[in-house]
C-alpha cells in the first residue's frame, strides 16, 4: 500500500526540527519520567488531586506527524487502554525477565501519562515515542506523508507484541477443522489464535471475520475465520447525497461473486468453479474500528473520495452482521481520526469524547478546544472508533466473557449442507487480499488480511468476529 500517496501534509506543522527533535521549546512539557532499569516501576500518578486532568492536553507536531497525533488522541481516549497505562497494568505484562522488548509500550504509557497529567493548557511532544515506533517499524523514520490506518495497525500490532503473554508461541497446528460445525470451527480458530496472540491489546481491539465461499455448481460451502483489528469498509458509489455507515456495512458483507479469472477451486467438484463469497462477524471486538476507504488507488495515482458518511454516535446496532445469532453488538462513538484536504496535501485531526468527562474535543496537534456533538459527522470522517454498549443491556442480561455458550440457538442453524467438510482450498482462495502491515514473523498471517481491491471485487477488509464471546 503507498502509504505516502495517501498521509498528509500538515498545514500546520512547524518548521522542521533535526533529529533529537522535540520538547526544546520554552514551553517544552516532556518530564522525562524515570527511565525503565531492569525491573520497570509505576510512576505515581494522583489524578484526582488535579482538577486540571481530562486527557486534554494537545501533542507537538513533530513535522508531518499529524497522522501519529490523531492516533494517539483516539487511544488516549480509548478508557481501558488508558486505564491499562495510567493505573500502570501494562508493567506486570512488562516485568518478564525472559522479555526482551518493551520500549514501546514503556514510551506509549508514558506519553499516555503525560497526557493525563500535563495541564491542557501544554503541548507534550511525542518524540520519544516517535524514536521507538520508529524503531519497530522503519517506516516511520523521518517526517513523510503517512496513512493514519497504517501507523494505528502498526502501533498495536507493535504494543501487542510487548505485552503478549505468550512467550513462547507453540507450533502452529495443522489439524484440519473443515469437519466441525461452523461455530465450533470457529471457536477452535480462535483459540488457536489466543494460544499464540494473547494480550490486553488484543483483548480489547481483535475480533473474528468468517467469510464464506458457496460453490454455485454444487453447493458446497467453505468458510474461514480470521482474527482482524479494523475493519475496513468500502464507501458506496451514489450519484450525490450521503451514504450511511450501514450503508458500509452492507457493501462490505454483501455477497460477491467470484467468476471469470477470479473463480476458485471447488474440492468438491475438483474444479475452478462460479462462487459466492461474504463475510459476517464471527466475534464482536469490544473497541471496533472502522475504516472508510476514501483512498482507492489506481496504479500511481491516487484519489480520495469526500462523501459524507452519516454514523451514529450512539446505539450502531451490528446483529445483521452477526454470522450467528448475537445479541450483544451495539456499539457508542468515542473517538474520529480525521483526514482533510487531498491525497497530495492534508491534515489529520481527532474528534474524541472524553472517557472521564463525556465531552467531546477537538485533538489539532497541539490544540484542544471543546467541540458540540453535533459537529462530529463530518465528510473528513477517516477513522471510527466504536467501544461495545456495556453488556448490561436488556438483550445481553449475561454479560460477561462467556466464550464458550453461545446464546440463541437456532436463530441462525446453518443451512443444510453448509455446516462441516469446508474446502480448504477455496478456503485460502476466499480471501485474496492477506497481506502485509505486519513486520516479518512466522505466524502472523491471520493477522494480516487487509482492505483489497481487486479486479473490481471489493475485498475490502478484513477480519473477523464471534459473538459467543459475549452472548
Ligand atoms: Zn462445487
Amino acid at each position: 500500500m503507498s502509504a505516502a500517496a495517501r498521509g498528509s501534509t500538515c498545514k500546520t506543522a512547524p518548521p522542521l526540527r533535526a533529529r533529537g527533535w522535540g520538547g526544546t521549546g520554552s514551553r517544552a512539557t516532556s518530564p522525562r519520567l524515570p527511565s525503565p532499569g531492569p525491573r520497570l516501576t509505576a510512576p505515581v500518578l494522583s489524578l484526582q488531586n488535579s482538577k486540571t486532568v481530562q486527557g486534554l492536553t494537545g501533542l507537538r507536531n513533530l513535522g508531518n506527524t499529524c497522522f501519529m497525533n490523531s492516533i494517539l488522541q483516539c487511544l488516549s481516549n480509548t478508557r481501558e487502554l488508558r486505564d491499562y497505562c495510567l493505573q500502570s497494568q501494562y508493567l506486570r505484562d512488562l516485568n518478564n525477565t525472559s522479555r526482551t522488548h518493551t520500549a514501546l509500550m514503556s514510551e506509549f504509557a508514558k506519553l499516555l501519562q503525560l497526557l493525563w497529567t500535563s495541564p491542557p493548557s501544554d503541548a507534550v511532544s511525542p518524540s520519544e515515542f516517535k524514536t521507538q515506533i520508529q524503531r519497530y517499524a522503519p517506516r516511520f523514520v523521518g517526517y513523510n506523508q503517512q496513512d493514519a490506518q497504517e501507523f494505528l495497525r502498526f502501533l498495536l500490532d507493535g504494543l501487542h507484541s510487548e505485552v503478549n503473554r505468550v512467550l513462547v508461541r507453540p507450533r502452529a497446528s495443522a489439524d484440519n477443522l473443515d469437519h466441525l460445525p461452523d461455530e465450533e470451527k470457529g471457536r477452535q480458530m480462535w483459540r488457536r489464535y489466543q494460544e499464540r496472540e494473547d494480550s490486553r491489546i488484543g483483548d480489547l481491539f481483535v475480533g473474528q471475520l468468517k467469510s464464506s465461499l458457496t460453490c454455485s455448481e454444487c453447493g458446497y460451502c467453505s468458510t474461514a475465520f480470521d482474527p482482524f483489528w479494523d475493519l475496513s469498509l468500502p464507501i458506496p458509489k451514489k450519484g450525490y447525497g450521503e451514504v450511511t455507515l450501514m450503508d458500509c456495512l452492507r457493501l462490505f458483507t454483501k455477497e460477491d461473486v467470484l467468476d471469470g479469472n477470479e473463480k476458485p477451486t471447488c474440492c468438491r467438484c475438483k474444479a475452478r468453479t462460479r462462487c459466492t463469497k461474504k463475510f459476517s462477524i464471527q466475534k464482536f471486538p469490544k473497541i471496533l474500528v472502522l475504516h472508510l476507504k476514501r483512498f482507492s488507488e489506481a496504479r500511481i495515482r491516487t484519489s480520495k473520495l469526500t462523501t459524507f458518511v452519516n454514523f451514529p454516535l450512539k446505539d450502531l446496532d451490528l446483529r445483521e452482521f452477526a454470522a450467528q445469532s448475537c445479541n450483544h453488538a451495539v456499539y457508542n462513538l468515542y473517538a474520529v481520526s480525521n483526514h482533510s484536504g487531498t491525497t497530495m496535501g492534508g491534515h489529520y485531526t481527532a474528534y474524541c469524547r472524553s472517557p472521564v468527562s463525556g465531552e467531546w474535543h477537538t485533538f489539532n496537534d497541539s490544540r484542544v478546544t471543546p467541540m458540540s456533538s453535533s459537529h462530529v459527522r463530518g465528510s473528513d470522517a477517516y477513522l471510527l472508533f466504536y467501544e461495545l454498549a456495556s453488556p448490561s443491556s436488556p438483550w445481553c442480561p449475561r454479560g460477561g466473557e462467556d466464550r464458550t455458550t453461545p446464546r440463541g440457538a437456532g436463530a441462525q442453524a446453518p443451512p443444510p449442507g453448509r455446516e462441516g467438510k469446508a474446502a480448504p482450498g477455496m478456503a485460502a482462495r476466499a480471501v485474496p487480499g492477506i497481506g502485509g502491515a505486519r513486520r516479518g514473523r512466522a505466524g502472523t498471517e491471520e493477522l494480516e488480511l487487509r482492505p483489497r481491491r481487486r479486479q473490481g471485487l471489493a475485498f475490502s477488509f478484513v477480519s473477523s468476529l464471534w459473538c459467543v464471546i459475549k452472548c
